[in-house]
């Protein structure tokens, strides 16, 4: 039977194709991100059972609001995937506290809120899945990205304990902790230098992380996992 599926931060990046690869498998889809215009975009590309919303994860208000109308719009919700993220890189000494709290607030507490919101749905049907997105810098640390890092790394111990929290209630919780990717998010990197230390050699797409993604929302005997996905790159970092 088809799922109510929500991906937070599904308008763009790796959100998008996870979006796609649901849509794909007969799923309805609310596409979130701030930008109602390009979720909307998104949205309409996936066909005719998906809606577009627009939030910030980083305000519950908001999340509890957005939460409610998807409920209204599609039904009750089966699958919750949070790829909404940002990053400000730089040396600690140089980061703002407006930049830290940013990430802070839209990496962990956004995935926080979203998760809370979802499960109440998730607890009146005894069931459902999470997919968090984490990062590889989240278990290896890496210069100039100590707070997204952090950010990160919070994400990995709050899907462990979420995950022991729910699973009396068939509600799995996972997380999947990519490497470098093909997005807007890595638009400005120096892919010739990474790609060096990259076993594999080359940048993931988009596609490739969406596959973990919506292997974890239907395995049913896996939580509290996280599923690594990086070409290689935690055995040389
Ligand atoms: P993109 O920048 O391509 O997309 C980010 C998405 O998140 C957009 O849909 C954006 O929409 C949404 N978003 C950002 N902030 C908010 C917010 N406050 N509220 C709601 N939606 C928001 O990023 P990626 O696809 O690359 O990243 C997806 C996830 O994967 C992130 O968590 C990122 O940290 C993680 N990741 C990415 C890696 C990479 O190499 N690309 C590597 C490891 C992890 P809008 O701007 O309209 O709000």
């Amino acid at each position: 039977m088809d799922k109510v599926c929500v991906v937070v931060g599904g308008s763009r990046g790796i959100g998008k194709a996870v979006s796609q690869l649901l849509a794909q498998k007969g799923h309805r889809v609310a596409v979130i991100g701030r930008n109602l215009d390009v979720a909307t975009t998104a949205a309409n590309s996936l066909g005719a059972s998906h809606v577009a919303l627009s939030c910030d994860v980083s305000k519950e208000d908001d999340v509890m609001k957005t939460f409610k109308e998807i409920q209204k719009k599609l039904g009750s919700i089966n699958y919750l995937v949070n790829a909404a993220g940002i990053n400000r890189d730089g040396l600690l000494l140089r980061t703002n506290s407006e930049d830290m709290v940013s990430q802070l607030h839209t990496n962990l507490l956004g995935s926080m809120l979203t998760c809370k919101a979802a499960l109440k749905s998730m607890f009146q049907q005894q069931g459902g899945a999470i997919v968090n997105i984490g990062s590889i810098v989240g278990l290896k640390g890496n210069a100039g990205q100590s707070v997204y890092s952090a950010s990160k790394a919070g994400l990995v111990g709050f899907t462990r304990s979420l995950a022991k929290e729910v699973a009396g209630k068939q509600i799995r919780v996972n997380i999947v902790v990519p490497g470098f990717v093909h997005t807007d998010m890595t638009a400005g990197v120096n892919e010739d230098q990474l790609k060096k230390i990259i076993p594999l050699g080359r940048f993931g797409e988009p596609h490739e992380i969406a596959k973990a993604v919506v292997f974890l929302l239907e395995c049913p005997y896996i939580t509290g996992h996280a599923l690594v996905v990086d070409g290689g790159l935690q055995h040389t970092i």
